[in-house]
């Protein structure tokens, strides 16, 4: 078991290495970070969508 100390902290919103769910192949771009998709495995219906939860939402409503 490695010492906890010499592990270097991951901030939780962005991980060092992001693979495609798909394909398993390392992702580079933020979008395809985001959406854990690479372009050439994201479908019409992958390109936008938003997770539940991660809209915005504007301020004084
Ligand atoms: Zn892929």
């Amino acid at each position: 078991m490695p010492d906890p100390a010499l592990i270097p902290p991951i901030p939780p919103s962005l991980p060092p290495t992001v693979r495609c769910r798909r394909c398993g192949r390392p992702l580079h771009d933020p979008e395809s970070r985001i959406l854990r998709l690479g372009r050439e495995c994201r479908g019409p219906d992958d390109s936008v969508r938003v997770l539940p939860g991660e809209q915005d939402t504007l301020p004084g409503l």
